[in-house]
Formats: C-alpha cells, sequence, structure tokens
C-alpha cells in the first residue's frame, strides 16, 4: 500500500529511496567527472616530466592513475550508496597522493598543487550522494593535502594563497553540493506527492482502481509456486437510498468510513482499493478459507458503523487466485460471488463457486475452532460436513457398517437444508460436490468409525465411472489412512452412465479392494438386469419396499425378494426401518443388514449400540413366537384335512372306488380338488372336484386340466414320498389350476400293484387363514 499522505524524508524507506534514485541519476554525471579527471591527472604527470630536478620513479605516479581508472570502472558496479560513497572518498585520496608524489623535487610544489586543490573539490561536489558524503569527502581530501601545506620552505605568500585557494574551493563546494542536492530532493518529492495522488483516491486515501490493478497484475506475475492469493470484493448494502435520503455528505461519510475499516482490518502486506463507487477489493497473500474469514471479519466490521436510519452493511465475494489467471478474471470470479451474496440477502460473505478441488488439502482441513478436528472444508456458502447413520448386522446384533450422509452448515453451524445443499446450479458440476463429499467423509471416517466398521459412500453413476476416479479414491482413502477393503461405494439411483459402463467401472474399484452396493433398490432406475450386471456385494433396498405387499394380500414381497438376492450371491440391506414392526419383517424376511431411524439417525458422533442391540434381541424373541403361534394355527387348519384324506388313502388301498373314497373329503370347505399320481408324479384317472371348486370357474382355462400333467418337482410330492404313510402339508403356493394361493396336503401309499401318492389341493387365498412362517 502506498503512504497516504507525502512523508518527510526522516523516513527511513522513502529516504532509501531518494538515494537509491540519486545513485541512477548520478552514476552517468559521476563516471564523465571522473574519467576526466584521471585524463587531467595523466596530463599532470606529463608536464612533471617536462620540468628538471629530482623527481619519484614514474611508475609510482602510473600506478596512482591506473588506481585511478580502476576506482571510475567500480563506479558502473556500485550498487549502494554506502560503496558509491566510498568509491568517491577513494578517489580522492588517491587524487591526492598522486599530487604529492608529482610534486615532490620541484622548489615550490605547493603553486603547482593549489590550482587541483581548488579544482578538484568543485568539480566532485555534485558527485557527492549525500551531505555526510560531501563532509566525509572532503575533509579527508584537504586533510590528506595537509603534508604538503607544512613542508618546510615553503614561502609565507603560499601559505597566504593556498588558504585563499581553499577558502574559494570549500565555500564553491558547498553549494554546488547543496544546490545539486536539494534540487535533487524537492524534485523526488514532488515526483513521488504526484505518484501517490495518481494512485489514491482523495476521499478515502485507499489506491485507486488504476494502481490497484497495476500492482496486482505485478504481484500476480511475481508469484512463486505455492504462494496463494485471494481477492475479496466488497460493495456496500442500498448505498445509494443513503444518497438519496441523506445527501452525499453522509455518503462520503460511510465511504470514509468503510475504507478505515478496510484499512484497520487488514495487514500492511494486503493491497486494498476503491475500485469504484462503493466498490472496494482487497488482494491477501493467504488461502481461500483465510480470505473468508477475513472477510468475515470485515463484514462483522463494516456492520458496526452507523448511519443515520441504522447500521451500514456490505456484501463480500471472495474467490482463490488460480495459477496463470489474471487480476481481471480473478476480480470476475469475486464479482461474481459478490452478486450471489447480494441475491441471497446482502449482508453476507460468498466463496467463488467452485474451487478447484484438491483432496489432500480438503482431507487435513480440520476446522481448529471445532474441537472434535472434524473436516469441514468450505463448499461456496456452506462448509461441508459429515453425519453417519449405523448399519446393524441383525443375525450378529451389532453396528457393523456407517453409512455417510453429506450436510453442509451455515458459518453458525445451523444446518442447510439437503434440497438446498444438493440443488442443481446452472454454473457447477454435481460430479464435484459428490467427490469432494468423498474426500470429506474419509478424513472424518478415519476419526469417528471404529476400525472393524465398513463405512457406505454414496457416489454417483457419473462419477462411479468416471475416468481414473478409481485410481484416485483408492489413493485418496490410503491417504486418510484407510483400507479400500473398508469402503463400500453406494452407486445411487440416477441418471449417468450406462449398465456396461458401470459393469465395467465396477470392476475397476474391486481391483483396488473397494467392495460394491446398489443403492435403492426398488426404487427409479433400479432392475435385475442393472442388478446382475454389476453383481453389487449388497443391495440396499428402497424403506418403501419394507411397507410393499403382494395386492389384495397382507403378505409382504420382501422375503420372496431377500431369497431371490442371496441366492444370486448379494447381502441384502434395508434401509428406512423406522417402527418395531419392519424390524421385525426385516428379521423375519431374513435381511442382513437393517438401518434406519429406529436404529439411529445419522449424526456428527456415533452412538454407543446397546438399546439398538435389545432391540433387535427382542424382535427375534418376537418372530420365535410368531413362528410357534403360526405353527400351531397352521397345524390346526389343516388337521381336519390330514386325517380326512388319511380315511380316504384307507378306504382306496381297501379297493374302494375313487368318487366314493374322496366323498368325505371333497365335502369340506377349503377342499378344491383330490386327486391320485403315480410314482413318477403323473395323476392317474380324472381328478374329483371338492366343494371350494364351484368359485374358481372360468380361470386360466387352458391349464385348468390336470389330466397327464407331472407334479414330481412341486414339495407335496417329494415330501410326501420321503415320508410314506403320513400325510403332510406344503406351505402355500401359486396354485396352475386355480391361479390361486394353494395349500396341499399329500400321502404317499403303496398298494400291492404300485406305489402312489393321494392328495387333495385346498383354497388358501382367504386373507384370515394362517400362513406357516416361511422357510
Ligand atoms: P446494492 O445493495 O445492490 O449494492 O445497492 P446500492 O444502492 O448500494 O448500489 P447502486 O450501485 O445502485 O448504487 C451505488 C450508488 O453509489 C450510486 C452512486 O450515486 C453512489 N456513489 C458512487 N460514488 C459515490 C461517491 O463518491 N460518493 C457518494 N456519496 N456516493 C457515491
Ligand atoms: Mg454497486
Ligand atoms: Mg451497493
Amino acid at each position: 500500500m502506498l503512504p497516504i499522505h507525502a512523508q518527510h524524508m526522516t523516513d527511513a524507506h522513502l529516504r532509501d529511496r531518494f538515494h537509491r534514485r540519486s545513485l541512477d541519476q548520478q552514476r552517468p554525471l559521476s563516471t564523465i567527472t571522473m574519467a576526466s579527471t584521471v585524463v587531467a591527472a595523466l596530463l599532470f604527470v606529463l608536464a612533471r616530466s617536462l620540468v628538471a630536478g629530482p623527481t619519484i620513479s614514474i611508475s609510482y605516479r602510473l600506478a596512482c592513475v591506473a588506481m585511478l581508472a580502476l576506482l571510475v570502472a567500480g563506479v558502473r558496479k556500485a550498487r549502494t550508496t554506502g560503496i558509491f560513497g566510498a568509491l568517491g572518498v577513494g578517489f580522492t585520496l588517491v587524487l591526492v597522493i598522486l599530487i604529492a608524489l608529482n610534486v615532490n623535487g620541484l622548489n615550490e610544489p605547493l603553486l603547482w598543487a593549489l590550482p587541483a586543490l581548488l579544482v578538484i573539490p568543485i568539480c566532485a561536489a555534485p558527485l557527492w550522494l549525500t551531505p555526510t558524503h560531501f563532509f566525509a569527502g572532503t575533509v579527508v581530501f584537504y586533510a590528506s593535502g595537509l603534508p604538503l601545506l607544512f613542508r618546510q620552505g615553503y614561502t609565507h605568500d603560499v601559505n597566504v594563497v593556498t588558504l585563499l585557494w581553499v577558502a574559494i574551493g570549500v565555500p564553491t563546494a558547498s553549494v554546488f553540493h547543496f544546490g545539486f542536492y536539494w534540487f535533487r530532493r524537492d524534485h523526488f518529492l514532488l515526483e513521488n506527492r504526484l505518484a501517490e495522488l495518481a494512485a489514491t483516491d482523495p476521499l478515502t486515501g485507499l489506491q485507486n482502481r488504476r494502481s490497484f490493478m497495476e500492482q496486482a497484475e505485478r504481484r500476480l506475475s511475481t508469484l512463486a509456486e505455492g504462494v496463494k492469493v485471494c481477492a475479496i470484493f466488497v460493495d456496500i448494502d442500498y448505498f445509494k437510498s443513503l444518497n438519496d435520503q441523506f445527501g452525499h455528505a453522509a455518503g462520503d461519510q460511510t465511504l470514509y468510513e468503510v475504507a478505515q475499516v478496510l484499512m484497520d482490518q487488514t495487514i500492511a502486506q494486503d493491497s486494498v482499493s476503491r475500485i469504484g463507487g462503493e466498490e472496494f477489493a482487497i488482494l491477501r497473500r493467504e488461502g481461500l478459507a483465510s480470505a473468508l474469514e477475513l472477510a468475515e471479519r470485515l463484514r462483522g466490521a463494516v456492520s458496526r458503523i452507523a448511519r443515520p436510519d441504522g447500521y451500514v452493511t456490505a456484501s463480500f465475494g471472495v474467490a482463490e487466485h488460480r495459477t496463470g489467471e489474471s487480476i481481471m478474471a480473478l476480480l470476475d470470479r469475486a464479482d461474481e460471488a459478490l452478486l450471489r451474496a447480494k441475491q441471497s440477502g446482502r449482508n453476507r460473505v460468498c466463496a467463488e463457486r467452485s474451487s478447484p478441488f484438491d483432496p489432500l488439502q480438503l482431507l487435513f482441513a480440520g476446522d481448529p475452532a471445532d474441537p472434535s478436528g472434524s473436516a469441514r472444508p468450505r463448499w461456496e456458502d456452506y462448509y461441508l460436513t459429515s453425519h453417519f447413520q449405523p448399519l446393524y448386522s441383525l443375525s450378529h446384533q451389532k453396528q457393523v457398517g456407517f453409512e455417510a450422509l453429506l450436510r453442509g452448515e451455515q458459518s453458525d453451524g445451523s444446518l442447510v437444508p439437503p434440497a438446498v445443499l444438493f440443488a442443481p446450479r446452472p454454473l457447477s458440476d454435481e460430479g464435484e460436490l459428490d467427490r469432494a463429499s468423498h474426500v470429506v467423509h474419509l478424513g472424518n471416517a478415519q476419526r469417528l468409525i471404529p476400525d472393524e466398521a465398513w463405512i457406505f459412500l454414496n457416489i454417483l453413476p457419473a462419477t462411479f465411472v468416471a475416468d481414473g476416479y478409481a485410481d484416485q479414491l483408492a489413493a485418496i482413502v490410503r491417504s486418510a489412512a484407510l483400507e479400500p477393503e473398508k469402503i463400500v461405494l453406494e452407486i445411487l439411483e440416477s441418471h449417468g452412465g450406462s449398465v456396461d459402463e458401470m459393469s465395467r467401472a465396477a470392476a475397476r474399484y474391486r481391483q483396488h479392494g473397494f467392495l460394491i452396493a446398489v443403492d435403492d433398490f426398488g426404487a427409479g432406475q433400479s432392475n435385475l438386469d442393472r442388478l446382475f450386471r454389476i453383481r453389487p456385494d449388497f443391495v440396499k433396498l428402497d424403506g418403501e419396499l419394507i411397507r410393499a405387499t403382494i395386492p389384495d394380500t397382507q403378505h409382504s414381497i420382501l422375503p420372496k425378494l431377500v431369497s431371490l438376492l442371496h441366492q444370486a450371491g448379494m447381502l441384502v440391506v434395508v434401509e428406512g426401518v423406522e417402527t418395531t414392526e419392519e424390524l421385525i419383517l426385516a428379521v423375519e424376511s431374513n435381511v442382513d443388514f437393517a438401518q434406519g431411524y429406529l436404529l439411529g439417525r445419522p449424526a456428527a458422533r456415533i452412538a454407543p449400540p446397546d438399546a439398538v442391540n435389545r432391540m433387535i434381541d427382542r424382535s427375534f424373541d418376537v418372530i420365535a413366537q410368531g413362528r410357534a403361534h403360526l405353527h400351531a394355527l397352521f397345524e390346526n387348519k389343516v388337521e381336519p384335512y390330514r386325517f380326512a384324506l388319511r380315511s380316504a388313502a384307507d378306504a382306496l388301498l381297501s379297493g374302494i372306488a375313487m368318487e366314493d373314497a374322496f366323498a368325505d373329503l371333497s365335502q369340506q370347505d377349503l377342499c378344491i380338488s383330490c386327486f391320485i399320481l403315480d410314482d413318477r408324479g403323473r395323476q392317474i384317472g380324472p381328478e374329483v372336484a371338492g366343494v371350494a371348486s364351484t368359485s374358481l370357474a372360468g380361470t386360466l382355462q387352458p391349464v385348468s386340466d390336470p389330466r397327464d400333467a407331472r407334479w414330481d418337482h412341486r414339495p407335496y410330492f417329494r415330501n410326501a414320498v420321503l415320508l410314506p404313510g403320513v400325510p403332510v402339508a406344503s406351505n402355500p403356493y401359486l396354485s396352475l389350476a386355480s391361479g390361486r394361493p394353494c395349500v396341499a396336503v399329500t400321502v404317499a401309499i403303496q398298494s400291492p400293484q404300485m406305489r402312489s401318492v393321494v392328495g387333495t389341493e385346498l383354497d388358501w387365498s382367504a386373507p384370515h387363514l394362517p400362513w406357516p412362517a416361511s422357510e
């Protein structure tokens, strides 16, 4: 930041700049004058050799000339005022020595030296950069000339003339030196003041736009690698109304006060500028997180500035510089964030849309203010955090895994509704949030999730099939000190990625050791083909499936579905278990894992599982009792038919005709038909219709005649053959003949001629009839 007011020369920084400027300006001038002096000294040496008398060897004097030439060459290289001054002092010293050597042996040496003693200080005067240099140089020059003055044999006149020369030389040199010095100094201060004025906004004293842009462009182009820079764009809210209601002076006063706040809260290395009417910009050498903190601080400080009708507020947009980006592009992104801050209600800070994604940085971006050390990185206008919901193994009655769910928090810790967090945004890539969520979850899971539990991560199909993501995710997992074997990827139920792509991608993730789940089976896109092609390790059933029943019956479809999935080698998780009845149904249906509000809500911390373990245990008890009860009910209902069938079989064995043998049985309420099968399950003769058959007229006509059909594949045939002579009842099954749920009671008998199975089919479609527990 440039100084606001022109400082006095006592300011070390300013003086230093002045000296450096003087050095640059005087270097050529000094070189020329000193070089001319070297030529004059050489001529002086030559002139001496024309005069007779004893002399000092010429080589000493020429050595002095060479030394002078070297010192002149050194002027070009002098980088500091100190070196420059030392060169000047050295130059005058060598010059005086040369004069002394040259005049040695002459009768009136001082007369020879006098012109030089006058001319040299005057010529050197403008060369001294500072008064200090001037005094030091002049004193050294005359002091080294003193021996000449006090030599023996000089007349009184010469001494007087010397003093006269010196009396003329010193003031002339002083006037020359100080004249030059003051001229340069005033020129420098004026130039400095003009530059300041050109760079400063007169109302607030901040940098103006032009100067800010120039400085920012310079700073960005010389940025060292790895150094972060952020731009903060500030716009005062409802500023026009302040002007309109209370006058321009009030507006100006507010602008000044806001500028003061910005100055007070920033450090000297920050560039702070009034970039337009009531807009300010700050460039700061820091990453996004701390720039956002600063913006938040500034917002708080601005909101304490009073205006006649309340308090001033301002909106802030913050963006982090990307490598190679110009200041214009950076400000555009900060401006875009500012626009969102305005649109979402003003008096707030918004970050740039989607910051470049750096997983490792996110992973360890624990919030120092949060004692749990949770990873809580900033995402657009929120902080991202993880909530974990437990999954229980029903048989083991314990927590075996946790599904990580993404939550957005405002800076005050309140949660952002998922609808807002996951709302489609026109400019940002949905996948980016998805990938960021994995990093956040893994960072948090590493701290919170017990070692032996699985971590379930939701993943969008588009992210799942994205090139290289399997490798990237595996790397992130390892850098969070976790193993891919612990991670279950839940492929979400949404568009993106064909089934082919998904099954190829699944193979890539499996190579790394990841486990795979298909989420929300039973909703949206799910179908069995997709399931069997992806071949997940887990299938998560949509919560609605628990509540789904077979139409017109009370029977859940869950048990059958679970058994189908088990046969395909997939473990089954039900989600959305909310009531004890649903938990019991899940246990009864042989589901492997369950998840839902009843067992544990998603939370930032892991709840102890004890109460849930007891609840699952009780469900097992309830089911065991229910099974026994149902079994008793079923047996009760079937018992009369077993008895009647036994009698019919005895009658048949004793040679009574079919019609008569089945007369009793066929008159019982539920009896649809009575039949005899040979030892290969093929029906012998016609069947005898029972009383319940009258309600079936016309159904499934093409298959309604059972003659010559084979039934040895039916459990009721096989079970009867296994226990000859004992009437056995089947579980309810769908009868092809009636198209309804039926129960068959069968018994295997052995007549002298052949072995056969005698049976009856009972109509089990009425809702009040007890069904035995499955499997
Ligand atoms: P918003 O909350 O959307 O930012 O509304 P606003 O009224 O603050 O914004 P707008 O851009 O509509 O108004 C900015 C006003 O700032 C208009 C202009 O008259 C005023 N202004 C610009 N420069 C100065 C100045 O130097 N002094 C004063 N007093 N007012 C200024
Ligand atoms: Mg504006
Ligand atoms: Mg405004």
